[in-house]
């Protein structure tokens, strides 16, 4: 079963300036229980997809259909509603609130929607990222990696189907990067929690099941369970002339 899927999507910019063509006819499906990487150069659409994929954003064409449903047609709130119930963000920025505990920090989305949090839930949900000891702790007691593992925390409380992730290790050094990653990859192991995580990094997109590689809007090429260095070498500057 697939938790998210992109049939012939297209998506175009327009401004009065200008048309970009961000995504053409792209094909791709995201199964339940795995883990993605989207990886591409700077501009390659990456973004794009992901938030077409969550329902952030619509395609100028295609469909995509998130938790068995077809968005295109869809109204905004009914598209809000299915994103709130089945999705989650993770960002490259961690936007935790520094006055608040991690524990605070993590129950907040349920409050802002006026939901009661279930104690067990929220530490359930730190455990699930290694930090079930830390909940009483301030945001700026913690290292980048903690930070961005509460973050995670925070997008599963809701139990979203799909845990979409934009650059989640960029700001992080290579230490930090690998805890951010170990916690995604028990995620999906021992929860088979799905996850679309984007990156322009070879050695992240590695830690991942398959490999989605994106040039210039379109996807290139689909890799399986990749070594860094295959995924680099989908990387190299000479646009159309893969090496993989
Ligand atoms: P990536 O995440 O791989 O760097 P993006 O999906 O952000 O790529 O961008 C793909 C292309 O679409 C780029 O040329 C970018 O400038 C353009 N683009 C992205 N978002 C917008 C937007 N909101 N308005 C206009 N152009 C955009
Ligand atoms: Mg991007």
């Amino acid at each position: 079963m697939n938790a998210v899927r992109l049939d012939a999507v297209t998506k175009i910019y327009r401004s009065k300036v200008q048309t970009t063509t961000a995504l053409t006819n792209v094909t791709v499906s995201f199964p339940a229980g795995s883990f993605t990487a989207v990886v591409g150069r700077s501009g390659s659409g990456k973004s794009t997809l992901l938030h077409c994929a969550a329902g952030l954003d619509r395609p100028t064409s295609g469909t995509v259909t998130l938790a068995g449903i077809a968005l295109t047609g869809l109204s905004e709130t009914a598209v809000t509603r299915l994103r709130r119930d089945h999705t989650a963000f993770v960002f490259q920025a961690f936007n935790l609130m520094p006055s608040l505990t991690l524990r605070q920090n993590v129950e907040l989305p349920l409050r802002l929607i006026g939901h009661r949090p279930d104690p067990e839930a929220i530490g359930a949900a730190l455990g699930a990222v290694g930090l079930a000891d830390r909940a009483a702790s301030k945001p700026s007691e913690l290292s980048g990696g903690e930070q961005q593992r509460v973050a995670i925390a925070r997008a599963l409380v809701s139990q979203p189907q799909v845990l979409f992730a934009d650059e989640p290790t960029a700001q992080l050094d290579v230490a930090a990067s690998q805890q951010v990653l170990g916690a995604l990859r028990r995620l999906v192991d021992e929860r088979q929690q799905t996850i679309v995580l984007v990156t322009h990094d070879p050695a992240v997109a590695a830690r991942a099941d398959r490999v989605v590689v994106l040039s210039k809007g379109r996807v290139a090429e689909l890799l399986e369970a990749p070594a860094a260095e295959d995924v680099a070498a989908c990387l190299l500057p000479l646009e159309g002339m893969h090496a993989c």
